[in-house]
């Protein structure tokens, strides 16, 4: 079954994408968490950060390139941005397909809301 994501890198689903070349995509979060919420997915399918191989690291380099442009596009460069990964359960992914959040746009606050370990 192919992930939502892989849908919307097939364009078999909308999405308002804002970059797209042969190693990634990425389009707006559908339900933002803040005034900027942009989601860099690689074209590759990997489940999870857990699945991550030798071949990927020129892809997932390639992530943070497209972040640090996606960034200045956005106008968030400066005043700055937060970037998550989330894995399994515990880090509370909900799609299994590697995707980074790219999030910004106002103060963002503590890192981790509501944990006891902080
Ligand atoms: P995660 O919890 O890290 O797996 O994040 C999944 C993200 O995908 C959430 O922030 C969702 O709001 C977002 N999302 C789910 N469906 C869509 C969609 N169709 N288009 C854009 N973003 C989506």
């Amino acid at each position: 079954m192919p992930t939502l994501f892989e849908k919307i890198v097939a364009g078999e689903i909308p999405a308002t994408i804002v970059f797209r070349d042969d190693q990634v995509t990425a389009f707006r979060d559908i339900n933002p968490k803040a005034p900027v919420h942009v989601l860099i997915v690689p074209n590759k399918p990997i489940p999870t950060v857990n699945d991550v191989s030798d071949d990927d690291e020129r892809t997932l380099g390639h992530m943070f390139i497209v972040a640090r442009d996606l960034a200045k596009q956005e106008g968030i460069a400066e005043n700055g941005f937060r970037l998550i990964v989330n894995c399994n359960k515990h880090g509370g992914q909900e799609v299994y397909h590697l995707h980074m959040h790219l999030v910004g746009g106002a103060p963002l606050g503590p890192m981790l809301a509501g944990g006891k370990h902080g």
